[in-house]
């Protein structure tokens, strides 16, 4: 991307969604891993922990069986009975020989004077002699251990008779603790690189069209009659919503192009015939009929009449930018259609006493349409106008006021020279006129219906014609109604 609009740094979407994935992904996965990691190595240390008050509740049970205060000698009856049978409590209890071999655990057993008469292993604390049974965690070399401490009790008068201290390393839990940590590690590593990968390549499939879109902005920004389009995805999803409106957009965007030059042209078109007639007529003036009083009153005259139909031509332009603009600009007006139609029917025939108008009023009561009343009377002003101009022997205008559904439908009829068929969609269009000499003759400039039909268009309704060579024309407004004029 080598124009960019501002400074900030361009960072791919693709590269700011495989990281936002990843991120998440890592935010979730680290979650869930630590709540299965501090469970998981909770219920390990919880068995460590049981080993070790086991073992103390064991030993400590089955010497007190001894009855005596602790000698080395007399326990090591207990450990290593003479008889050789085990020495078994209960069918529960371990052998006391078995806690003692037992690798996780350093049992030291004291006196009564606290000294000690046996030690499976290098004790990591230094012992106190408590009257309960205490475990607690103590820091050792490497790591924590548990060290579990209580005095010894002879089952028969319940003297104290020594004192037990066993100690858990926990070697197997930290083993277990490290190597689970570093498979968690290893997989939150795994888990970031796949999520993110996935989402680089899940945002370069969804995110093609967009690139497709950025193409084309590029062609049409270099060249706005480039005729591009980006092709439409075949999935339909938003992207495929997005490409369309896009290329829809692009297809509006051209033709406002070419109206417009279009416009320009036809502006240009118009405004040569008459300025060439009036140059004529001021090269002639300067010629030669500076003091030919008639020449001179004749080129002021056709002057004139140019000068008019340059003026109506551009308060006609005028008007037609406005129509394109009621919807913004008007949109909450309202008329009572039957007042402007019954006003535009009594001006007509005063104007026009030769012509015959007639009026079929259908209408039982006011209707209120959603249009500006100006507008509608121009609209009107334009068909009746055009009704009186293409009229031939038959001198008659039609004029009818009906009700739809929910519209109110307006129809001026004249019986002139008709449309031909080929003509009818064509009349609606810019300085379109069926016979431009005889149109120019009658001083039309071919804005009036593309005018009207805008308006009408603006305001929702609708304009049509019906019309056959020879036999007249008639043409239909269609509003909708307002049928709460108070609201707006
Ligand atoms: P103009 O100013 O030339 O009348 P319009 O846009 O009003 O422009 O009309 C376009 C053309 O449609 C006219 O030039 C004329 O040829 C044709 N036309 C419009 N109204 C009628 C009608 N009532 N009868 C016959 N032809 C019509």
């Amino acid at each position: 991307m080598e124009e960019k609009t501002s400074n900030r740094r361009f960072i791919s979407l693709k590269l700011k969604w495989a990281f936002g994935t990843a991120v998440g992904s890592l935010i979730i996965f680290f979650i869930v891993a630590m709540a299965m990691f501090s469970s998981f190595t909770q219920s390990l240390f919880n068995q460590e922990r049981d080993l070790l008050n086991q073992g103390m509740t064991n030993i400590s049970r089955q010497l007190g069986r001894i009855n005596q205060p602790l000698t080395k000698k007399n326990i090591s009856n207990v450990i290593d009975p003479d008889d050789g049978q085990v020495a078994v409590g209960s069918q529960y209890q371990r052998p006391i020989i078995q806690e003692l071999s037992d690798g996780h655990l350093i049992v030291n057993i004291y006196d009564r004077k606290h000294q000690p008469i046996l030690s499976t292993g290098k004790s990591i604390t230094k012992p106190t002699f408590t009257n309960q049974r205490r475990v607690r965690m103590m820091r050792g070399a490497a790591h924590k251990v548990i060290v579990g401490q209580q005095p010894i009790y002879s089952q028969r008068g319940h003297r104290r008779i020594g004192y037990l201290q066993v100690e858990n390393k926990l070697n197997v839990y930290y083993r277990n603790y490290n190597q689970l940590r570093i498979v968690v590690i290893l997989a939150m590593c795994l888990v970031v690189l796949a999520s993110g990968l996935l989402g680089y390549f899940l945002s370069l499939l969804f995110l093609r069209p967009l690139g497709e879109i950025h193409d084309t902005v590029k062609v049409i920004s270099k060249d706005p009659t480039k005729n591009v389009r980006v092709p439409v995805p075949n999935h339909n999803d938003e992207l495929a919503e997005l490409t369309t409106m896009f290329n829809e957009m692009l297809d509006r965007m051209q033709r406002y192009i070419d109206q417009q030059s279009q416009f320009v042209s036809d502006v240009s078109h118009e405004l040569r015939t008459p300025i060439a007639i009036i140059q004529g007529h001021l090269d002639m003036l300067e010629r030669w009929g500076k003091d030919d009083p008639e020449v001179l009153n004749d080129s002021i005259k056709a002057s004139l009449i140019e000068t008019k139909r340059m003026k109506n031509l551009v308060q006609e332009m005028l008007d037609l930018s406005r129509a394109e603009q009621v919807d913004i600009n008007f949109r909450n007006q309202r008329t009572v259609v039957n007042d402007v139609v019954h006003q535009v029917f009594n001006n007509f025939k005063m104007l026009y006493p030769d012509f015959h108008f007639t009026l079929d009023d259908d209408l039982d009561e006011p209707i209120t349409a959603n249009i500006y009343r100006d507008h509608l009377e121009q609209v009107l002003v334009i068909l009746c106008d055009n009704a009186v101009k293409y009229s031939t022997e038959r001198k008659e205008v039609h004029i009818s006021l009906s009700r739809g559904m929910n519209t109110v439908e307006i129809g001026i009829q004249d019986f002139g020279e008709g449309i031909p068929a080929t003509d009818i969609d064509k009349v609606f269009d810019r300085f379109y006129r069926v016979d431009k000499a005889r149109s120019r003759k009658k001083g039309g400039n071919g804005l009036g219906l593309s005018i009207a039909k805008r308006l009408i268009e603006g305001y929702h309704g609708s304009i049509t014609l019906e019309s056959s060579l020879g036999a007249g024309s008639l043409f239909r407004i269609i509003l909708p109604i307002v049928e709460d004029p108070e609201a707006l």
